[in-house]
């Protein structure tokens, strides 16, 4: 039996009219367990029609009063977010404490969110001219449009939807049709928490529905967090239609060693960022560049039989690694490592052949790890998004700095060394938006900004924290005097 998935407009599941649907995998076992209908353009109208229905009301709602929607709904995912991890691994494949995890961290956005009246405060100023005040105010966009991936199915949403509602917007979901239930569930618990009908509403589709969204001027401001070559197309499109755009995209996150790192930290660290839910992470850890050859002897000694022992199996099970999304990226995934063999990487670890007892049709890879890997490689320019390591070799820093600086994605990076002068420069001299040191993963927390730069991120605006709540309003500035005056004053006003 699969199940028949639903939109949600104006707080009612819909089928919508356009008869077209598609098909979710539980990755584990490789079988159809549920159909996703895939919305028209009409279907999308409708979405956005019950979301500036609802603006009016909900932007006049006090943000303290929206705020208290977000306390009753962080209670609510705090209580279901075993229920809500569970829907992730059953349709994306990640173990399950990993989704878990990923719930925290939409959580932790909800969080952020309850604080609205706060971060909505505008600048004061007295006296700007003799009688005359001057004010900020942040007011809503209006309806604002999300489209997601399938690689976080709860916290890429909740990176974005949190932060738009508790500004005032009305907010249409587009999520990814691979992994389309966790949307909804997150919009049922909204719907509990007192959130208004039509504020949120979910329309699943593929680029029908994304390009009805692109399309529609009611849609006053889009975010994307996808693939670089989508991320570039919403960007363009977007703008030209005129809608405000942030479009997060791919990623290539370069590991540096230093010869005086930590190596078994450096070791765990790579084994986790590296091959947690299977390389599926923008924030994967892909390449691991090893100053001198003698740190990354010891390096791929280390990490070799570690990479060959990982734990695989299906997520519910909470191994360390689950399968990949679908049988088409798992076999684009094993592509990439053919071709790594082909143009000469020295393949250390294969795990092309990893067969999982009892899972023979589940979408399984076993981890793989090269060495040797040059820049002109295609494993090395190209996002593999799978569990598929990468290791280097470069003289010194100022090599390896070079090496980051030239990928074309921009979007995590770290460092790992015990020398506070070196990790110093790294961080101030490398182009990417988010920087560890001695940390694999540097994934800011939510009142923080989360974004990256060159062809990871287009837009000036990353997600969630400040940058958020600048991105779901707009500035107006006030200017008043009292009592009124009555004089014509034909040049540039300037205050006395
Ligand atoms: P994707 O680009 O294939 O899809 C993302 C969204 O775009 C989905 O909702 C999908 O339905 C829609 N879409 C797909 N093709 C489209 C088209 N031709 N026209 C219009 N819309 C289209 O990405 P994915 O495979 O779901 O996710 C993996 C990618 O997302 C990776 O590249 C990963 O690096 C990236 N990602 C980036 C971040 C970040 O913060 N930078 C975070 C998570 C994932």
């Amino acid at each position: 039996m699969t199940e028949a998935l639903h939109h949600f407009f104006n707080g009612q599941r819909t089928e919508g009219g356009s008869g077209r649907f598609g098909d979710v995998f539980d990755p584990a076992t490789g079988t159809v367990t549920a159909r996703v209908p895939l919305a028209s353009v009409d279907d999308v109208k409708q979405a956005v029609d019950a979301a500036s229905n609802a603006f009016p009301a909900w932007a006049a709602t006090t943000p303290l009063n929206r705020a208290r929607v977000m306390f009753r709904f962080k209670e609510l995912l705090e209580k279901h977010a075993g229920d809500l991890a569970k829907i992730i691994t059953s349709e994306h494949g990640k173990v399950l404490s990993d989704a878990r995890g990923e719930v925290t961290r939409g959580l932790e956005v909800v969080e952020f969110a309850c604080g609205i009246p706060h971060l909505l405060k505008g600048e004061h100023s007295m006296n700007v001219g003799r009688d005359v005040d001057s004010w900020t105010e942040y007011a809503p966009l209006g309806v604002v449009a999300g489209i997601t991936p399938f690689n976080f199915p709860a916290m890429v949403p909740l990176w974005m939807f949190p932060v738009a509602l508790a500004c005032g917007n009305t907010f249409v979901l587009k999520p990814s049709e691979r992994d389309p239930s966790a949307a909804l569930f997150m919009a049922d618990l909204l719907k509990q928490a007192g959130l208004p009908d039509g504020v949120f509403n979910v329309v699943h589709g593929d680029k029908v529905a994304v390009d009805a969204l692109l399309d529609e001027p009611r849609v006053q401001a889009l975010s994307f967090v996808g693939s670089t070559p989508i991320a570039e197309y919403i960007y363009a499109r977007g703008s030209a239609n005129g809608k405000r755009v942030q479009a997060l995209g791919g990623a290539k996150n370069h590991m540096v060693v230093l010869p005086d790192a930590d190596l078994d930290g450096a070791v765990s660290a790579l084994l986790g960022a590296g091959y947690g839910s299977a390389g599926e992470r923008c924030m994967a850890i892909s390449v691991a560049v090893c100053v001198g050859d003698a740190t990354a002897d010891a390096l791929v000694a280390a990490l070799a039989p570690k990479v060959a022992a990982l734990k695989i199996g299906p997520g519910c099970l909470d191994p360390e690694m689950g399968p990949l999304v679908t049988g088409a990226h798992r076999d684009k995934v094993r592509g990439y490592v053919d071709a790594g063999v082909a143009e000469g990487a020295d393949l250390v670890v294969d795990g092309r052949g990893h067969v999982v007892d009892g899972h023979a049709d589940g979408f399984f890879l076993g981890g793989c790890l090269f060495d040797r890997v040059t820049p002109a490689m295609t494993i090395y320019r190209e996002e593999i998004f799978g569990p598929v390591l990468c290791v280097m070799r470069v003289p010194d820093l100022d090599a390896a700095l070079q090496l980051v600086n030239e990928h074309e994605y921009g979007n995590g990076t770290a460092v790992f060394t015990r020398d506070g002068g070196a990790a110093r420069e790294f961080a101030h001299r490398v182009q990417a938006g988010m920087v560890g040191i001695n940390v694999p993963i540097p994934v800011p927390m939510a009142f923080h900004s989360f974004g990256g730069w060159k062809r990871s991120t287009f837009g000036p605006l990353h997600v969630h924290g400040p940058d958020g709540v600048r991105f779901y309003t707009r500035l107006k500035t006030v200017t008043a005097r009292w009592p009124e005056t009555h004089v014509a004053e034909f040049v540039m006003p300037t205050m006395k």
